[in-house]
């Protein structure tokens, strides 16, 4: 069986570019985006910094990278920055808030990935040499390991009122923050008024083959235009790559509420299959699926005995799968998954 022959349904990082933006790709004017002189890349931030109703904007490598940069540009030794419990810039990244800017990360409880305002202030440290200085609150929307949660745009206001009375910044993750904004019919202009810095990925649900955006003012974006440098991100003739990006943003936002619609459909069905059940309510792409432990399999077996089937998902705890869609799977994937978890846990 080629990788292909399967419904994939591990990431929405695994789509693969279409014809027309690979020709978007190759057709695409270059110069040297690290002089300045990469008129495509200079469109596509210029592009994203009007989308996101910011000063400036950077293309960037990974979300990784984003994330990374934005610890740098906002923290240094010895300060530290009150982040969403299980975020990815927690979970996922190698430690390298400490590893790479000495930066302290002290998590925020979250429930599916919404927590409460007031425990952002009560993580703030008071001015005292014991303590590390608190930097910078780091928000996840939507959340990934929270299930693809949303975080309300009025829970996002009420954090911007904490943080103007106390002077500390808020930044987004907004790896898919398109995908909230579609759900919501919140557009991604009134999200970003709710922080002072965000990003974007464009290689998840948008489906370009490699990137992310970071947004802020120009001062934020001039800072972290060094930092990409100090991290190895500058690139090039990147003019090819952020064809595949502007591509994405200009004709692949939209169709994210068909991702949204067929979640909520394998939702549905699994909330009928005995001893399966969903960890919260499905917002858009990510469904968290809970294995009672009753019917003798782990996470780590249904990933496996799914495979047989053709279905790919990832198990992402000891008794939850993770199941992600995105625009490489269509109405027939998701009943092919959907009969695949029935026959398994018939
Ligand atoms: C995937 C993801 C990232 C990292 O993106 P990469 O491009 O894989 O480095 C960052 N934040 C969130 C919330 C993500 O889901």
């Amino acid at each position: 069986m080629t990788f292909s022959a399967f419904v994939d349904l591990r990431s929405d990082t695994v789509t693969r570019p279409s014809d027309a933006m690979r020709h978007a790709m190759a057709m695409a004017p270059v110069g040297d985006d690290v002089m300045g002189e990469d008129p495509t890349v200079n469109e596509l931030e210029a592009y994203t910094a009007d989308l996101l109703g910011m000063e400036a904007a950077l293309f960037v490598a990974s979300g990784t990278q984003a994330n990374q940069i934005a610890v740098r540009v906002y923290g240094g030794p010895g300060s530290e920055i009150l982040a969403v419990d299980e975020s990815h810039l927690f979970f996922y990244e190698a430690g390298s808030a400490a590893g790479l800017s000495g930066v302290q990360i002290y998590p925020v409880p979250v429930q599916n990935g919404i927590f409460d305002p007031v425990d952002f202030t009560l993580r703030t440290r008071p001015d005292d040499p014991h303590f590390p200085i608190t930097r910078l609150f780091w928000v996840e929307n939507t959340h990934n390991r929270g299930g693809g949660r949303i975080v309300p745009l009025d829970l996002m206001h009420r954090l911007k009122t904490l943080s103007d009375a106390s002077g500390i910044p808020v930044h987004v993750d907004g790896a898919r923050l398109a995908n909230a904004a579609m759900a919501t019919g919140i557009l991604l202009k009134q999200w970003s008024e709710t922080c002072h810095s965000l990003s974007l990925c464009l290689s998840k649900g948008l489906g370009a083959p490699v990137g992310s955006v970071l947004a802020g003012s120009k001062e934020f974006i001039e800072g972290a235009r060094r930092a990409r440098k100090a991290f190895g991100g500058g690139m090039r003739q990147a003019g090819i790559i952020a064809a595949g990006a502007l591509f994405a943003l200009k004709h692949n936002v939209e169709r994210l509420v068909l991702d949204h619609e067929r979640a909520a459909r394998i939702a549905a069905a699994v909330q009928d299959i005995p001893g399966l059940s969903t960890s919260g309510p499905t917002d858009t792409n990510i469904v968290m699926i809970d294995i009672d432990p009753e019917t003798g399999k782990t996470g780590g077996q249904v990933q496996n005995d799914l495979e047989e089937f053709g279905i790919k998902l990832y198990a992402v705890g000891p008794q939850r799968v993770r199941v992600v869609t995105h625009l490489d799977i269509d109405d027939t994937g998701i009943e092919k998954a959907i009969a695949a978890f029935r026959t398994l846990f018939h």
